[in-house]
């Protein structure tokens, strides 16, 4: 960002002027590259104006593994992003349509998954199901949050519970994945639901590439674990652009909800 309002995409090198990228969400009005989008900003992009009401917002995290340093993550990323943890959770409207929706954002500690994140989860999942609403969930994550330990990897098995309870209910969950998702966020909630939607050109994945290649000693073929990659590979349904992304929420929930 420079003094003159202008911003320089990181994919095409042209400048963009900032107050277009706020309007277009975070593309590049020139080659369309999605910038990451913070979760407040997705929340407007995707919910009717007005419509949304977080919840357990007051629940915070601890440091049960005394793990030094994460205090101070934590406290930060709160200061720098204006949230509580890496995921806003709570119900809001679609084309008129209420919904239960959790998004997380990869500017809180790399949108990694540690209790909170899970148990704010497990509960819109929770609450999607008491309510009989369909649950959308969008997701931004470098994986399990370390800092957590175990107590993070217990949050793929909460986080698959609540959902299998859910989809036993009939009810449809759309899962919208950006860049980056990973980890144990793909290994739970965000691949588990009956639609999977990507944003283009995200990185979608398990473990990372440089990791793969070292453990299987093999090289990976080009563009691997990019959301075009994926939806070749099955792994992904569709590939929606972030500004087509509402209308296209709209359409799929009109089916099935
Ligand atoms: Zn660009």
């Amino acid at each position: 960002m420079d003094d003159a309002g202008f911003t320089k995409c990181e994919r095409c090198g042209q400048p963009i002027y900032e107050k277009d990228l706020l309007t277009r969400f975070n593309v590049c009005p020139h080659c369309e590259f999605h910038f990451p989008l913070p979760a407040p900003e997705r929340i407007r992009l995707l919910t009717d104006s007005g419509s949304f009401e977080e919840r357990d917002r007051g629940m915070t995290a601890g440091d049960p593994l005394g793990f030094e340093g994460y205090e101070e993550r934590l406290s930060r990323a709160r200061m720098n992003t204006g949230l509580s943890d890496a995921v806003v959770s709570g119900v809001g409207k679609i084309g008129g349509r209420p919904v239960a929706l959790a998004v997380m954002d990869f500017r809180f500690i790399g949108g990694s998954m540690g209790s909170v994140v899970g148990e704010r989860v497990a509960r819109t999942i929770e609450l999607a199901s008491a309510e009989g609403l369909p649950l959308v969930a969008v997701s931004a994550s470098g994986g399990a949050r370390m800092y957590e330990g175990v107590y993070s990897l217990m949050q793929l098995a909460k986080t698959s519970v609540a959902l299998t309870r859910y989809i036993e209910g009939s009810l449809p969950y759309v899962s919208v994945l950006t860049d980056p998702t990973f980890g144990g966020v793909t290994a739970s909630f965000a691949t588990a639901a009956d639609v999977i939607i990507a944003e283009p050109g995200a990185r979608i994945g398990f473990a990372g590439a440089r990791v793969i290649e070292q453990t299987t000693r093999e090289r990976l073929p080009e563009g691997f674990q990019t959301a075009e990659f994926q939806r070749d590979h099955g792994m992904v349904d569709r590939i929606v652009h972030r500004l087509a992304l509402k209308g296209d929420l709209e359409r799929l929930l009109g089916f099935v909800a």
